[in-house]
Formats: structure tokens, sequence, C-alpha cells
């Protein structure tokens, strides 16, 4: 089936999607399908990234069924029109959001984390009502037969298609008029994306990647910074996008770094992290040549690792200390298990570091004094920040998940996911009745009619304090509501 004909039955069915009911049935049978399939789950991105069981089922499995429930339990709530503030114009007026699917909407995964990365969307769209295509990366191949396989086996195969393949699939479904595209991956292919998109203007989502930066105070509980910064540089072999990508540190605590990575990583992966069940393997070739190569052509020091058999696709938890900004590490993301150190020797110098690059999907910060950390926050631009440990931001469904600038536009999960694939309808409805009032705004145009239309709607300035204004608007407005309802009531009784 050609995929414009794939579009056409997914549009023949959009109306199916429009009943709540309907949405609730979709996700609970999503649910089952990551319930009923754990191991297979486990199976596959063991195959395509020979991940540890327990990480499969934190990062990818758990979470993602975490999310289904989510928006099970809030759904009723969000689709409820939301009922707006109003003014004295509208004061008999009903004015609500009214929360509407866009249609039929495109999900372009990547591979590092290849279940959550196509389900989360997929989630957001079904709660929001719409139809969806899914396009699973190719290079999590085992995953994505998978979700292949599987997806149509539980969810309604007239809402939902599951296409894989690479450039090629990929180029031609981005040629077909979606409602919504909502990509993740590196920012190049973003711009081809946008662009493809452009055409039909068609809104994305893009949550990219970028260098996420870690600073490291000088007053800070080093040791148990570097146990958190470990864990999160070198998860899933440092494929995350919202990876700690650098070390910005003070000369001063440099040595004691090095020694608490070292000793959290021989914690974590044993003294040979290459017989560790726990520890991944780059996703190809073509990626392991890529973080190869920026390991080779550093000028800093390998303080830590360094080894790698491109065989079995592994390069080991690597730390290179004396960085400088021009370094080969320092160029591009480096999305693999390779941490460098570059020197900030105040939270001045960090933040204008940063400041200086483009802004980032995450940054992290560690220091005793959380003024330090909130005031880093505060100056400086990212998609999420996090405090005191790393990558923890993504663990909270309230909490938008997204990128700022060059690391993405748009975010997901919890309520931002519904949001993202749902069109905000402004909805005013007025009686029938006062059509006197209503007469001010028609010609002939008169002096009369516009100090009235002046008094009615011309926005006053509020005054910032002070509970004695709040109290007389509040007044005022309380009169006034009362004295317009009488006056409704006395029109229908005349
Ligand atoms: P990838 O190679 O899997 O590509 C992503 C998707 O784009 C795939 O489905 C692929 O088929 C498609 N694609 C590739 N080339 C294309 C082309 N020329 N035209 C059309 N489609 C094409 O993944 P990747 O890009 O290697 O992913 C890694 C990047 O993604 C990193 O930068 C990482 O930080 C970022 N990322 C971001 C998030 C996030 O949530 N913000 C999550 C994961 C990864």
């Amino acid at each position: 089936m050609s995929m414009a004909a794939v579009l056409e039955r997914l549009r023949a069915n959009v109306d199916k999607m429009k009943s709540v009911e309907y949405r609730h049935e979709q996700l609970r049978a999503l649910l089952r399908c990551i319930d009923e399939n754990v191991d297979r789950w486990t199976e596959a991105l063991r195959k395509d990234l020979h991940k540890a069981k327990m990480e499969c089922l934190v990062m990818e499995v758990n979470y993602t069924r975490n999310e289904v429930i989510c928006h099970l339990n809030n759904l009723d709530e969000w689709t409820k029109p939301e009922y707006v503030k109003k003014e004295l114009l509208q004061i008999s007026d009903e004015c609500y959001i009214q929360k509407e699917p866009l249609g039929v909407v495109l999900i372009i995964g990547a591979w590092n984390y290849p279940v959550q990365l196509v389900l989360c969307p997929l989630i957001a769209a079904i709660s929001a009502g719409n139809c969806a295509i899914m396009k699973p990366s190719e290079l999590s191949e085992a995953t994505a037969a998978l979700i292949e396989e599987l997806l149509p086996k539980y969810v309604d195969k007239d809402c939902f298609a599951v296409i894989n393949g690479g450039v090629k699939e990929t180029t031609e479904l981005l040629e077909q008029k979606f409602d919504h595209i909502m990509y993740t991956g590196n920012s190049n292919v973003g711009k081809i994306v946008m662009a493809a998109a452009a055409k039909h203007l068609t809104p994305v989502t893009l949550e990219l990647g970028g260098k996420s930066p870690c600073y490291v105070d000088k007053n800070c509980d080093v040791e148990v910074a570097a146990r958190r910064i470990a864990w999160g540089r070198f998860v899933n072999s440092g494929q995350t996008c919202i990876a700690p990508d650098y070390v910005l540190c003070p000369s001063e605590n440099q040595e004691r770094l090095l020694k608490g990575l070292q000793a959290a990583l021989e914690e974590y992966f044993g003294k040979d992290p290459k017989e560790s069940e726990d520890y991944c393997r780059i996703v190809n070739q073509r990626h392991f040549q890529r973080v190869k190569t920026m390991i080779d052509k550093t000028k800093g020091s390998i303080a830590i690792g360094g080894d790698s058999d491109e065989k079995d696709l592994y390069i080991s938890p690597t730390v290179v200390k004396d960085v400088q900004p021009t370094d080969a590490l320092m160029e591009g993301e480096i999305f693999g298990p390779v941490l460098p150190i570059v020197t900030a020797e105040t939270a001045d110098d960090a933040v204008r570091f940063i400041n200086s690059r483009d802004k980032p999907l995450a940054l992290y910060a560690f220091a005793n004094d959380k003024k330090v950390v909130r005031d880093i926050a505060q100056r400086t631009s990212s998609g999420s920040f996090c405090g005191n440990d790393t990558m923890m931001q993504m663990s909270l469904a309230t909490l938008p998940f997204g990128g700022v600038g060059p690391s993405g536009m748009g975010s997901y999960h919890g309520k931002f996911g519904f949001d993202a694939f749902s069109h905000k309808k402004a909805v005013l409805v007025k009686a029938l009745a006062m059509e006197k009032v209503n007469n001010l705004r028609y010609p002939p145009y008169t002096e009369k009619k516009m100090s009235w239309i002046n008094w009615l709607s011309a926005k006053k300035e509020k005054s910032r304090g002070g509970i004695f204004s709040f109290l007389s608007f509040t007044v005022i407005m309380t009169i006034l509501a009362v004295l317009i309802k009488v006056l409704t009531v006395m029109t229908y009784l005349v």
C-alpha cells in the first residue's frame, strides 16, 4: 500500500478519535501492548543497544507505561472546555477554550530510546484525539520491527499505522500532508523535516539535541556530583540526548572529580566495563567511528578509559581532561561515552561560556549552595535545567520536555504532549437577547456610541500592589455583574 493510501485510510477515520471514550479504549489497548510483551521489548532493546534489563524497564517500558497511565488518569479533565476569565464586554457570554484534535500526525522516532521515543508521542497523539503514522528509527532495527509487529495487534489499524524504513521512506512520508509532525533526532535532519513541513504549512515539534553542559562549583560535594554525572553521562553508553556532554569545573577540583568519576565507574561497571552486563554498546559502525574519531582527534589527555573494540561496537567510559574550548570534543554533540572536562574557575566564567554557545537541550549545575544553582538557571537558557543531579528533570511528567532554539521547539510529556497535538479553539457563545447593547458597535457611528464602547472595553492599567485597589476592582466588577444580570432578566420579562 502506498504511503498516500495509508494516509488516506487514516484520514477517513479521524472522526472515530473525536470520542474521548474511544481514546481511553485505544490507550488501554496500548497499555496491554506494553504489559503483555515486556520480555519482547527488553529482548529487542538488548539486541539493538545491549541494554540491561533493568535499564529497559526503568527508562523504556515502565517509563512509557507511566505515561499511558498519566494520560488515562487525566484525559477527561484535559478534554473539558477550559473556561476563561472574562471582561465587562463578555460578562453574559460563555467563553472557553475547546481542545480539538489536529487530524493525522506523523511521529518520527530516534534510535537511542526507541520504545519511548515512538510510543510517548503516540500516547499524546491518541489522548489529544489524533490518528497517527509512526516511523521508528531504522538504526534500532529489532525494536522497529517489534513496534511494526505488535502495534496493529492492539490499536485500531484504521487510525494508526507503522511504517518502517530509512531516508527514502521518511522522505516519501514527508512529501505527504500531515496535520502535525513530531520529529526526534539530530538538528540537520530537523531542518529537512521543517522544510518539508513548511511546504504544507504543517506545524512541527522538533526534539533535537546539542551539547548539554554541566557545571561543578568550587564549593561542592565533588564525590556525590561525580556519581551523578557518571550515571548521566555513561548510561546507554552516553547515547542520551540530555546526558551531560561536558563538565565545566575549577582547576582546583578537577583531580578530586576525576577520582570520584573513576570510583563511580568501577562501582557501576566493574574493573572492565566490557565484561559488564549493564554497559551498553554503540548503535552501529558509523556512530562508533564518529565517536572514535573524536577521541583520536582530541588534544586533551585521556584520564579514564579510552579503550575500544570495533567488532563489539564497544567504547569504554572515557574521561578527557585539559580540554580546550576549541577541541574536537567541543565541536558537536558527542552522543557517546566520552566526557571532556573544561576549566571554568567561577560560576561567572561558566555562565559566560554557556551563553556564548548554542542554547542546550539540558543544563546541569552542582553546588553546595542552592543559590548558586538557581542563579545559573536564571542567567542561562536551555530546554531544561537540573540542579545537583543529571537527567532527573525528565522523571516528572508535570515538567515539559523539549529544547529551545537549536535544541528544539515545542515540548511533550504529560499534559504538554496533549497540548502539542491539540488545537486550542477559542469559543465565545452569546445569547440572542440584549441586542440593544450590541447596537453600540453597529453603524451609524456616533460619539455617544464611542464613549460607551470606551467605557465598556478600554483597558485600564491595574495598580501593581495594594489590597485596596484589588478590593475596589472586585467590588466594582461585582456590582456591574449584578446590574447586568438584573438588566438581562428585565429584558426577558418586558
Ligand atoms: P536517527 O538516525 O534515528 O534519525 C532520526 C529519524 O530521522 C529516523 O527515523 C530516520 O529514519 C530519520 N532520518 C534520518 N535521515 C533522514 C533524512 N535525510 N531525511 C528524512 N529523515 C531522515 O537518529 P539521530 O539523528 O542519530 O539521533 C540522535 C540525535 O537525536 C542526537 O542529536 C540526540 O541528542 C537527538 N535526540 C533528541 C531527543 C530529544 O528528545 N530531544 C531524543 C533522542 C535523541
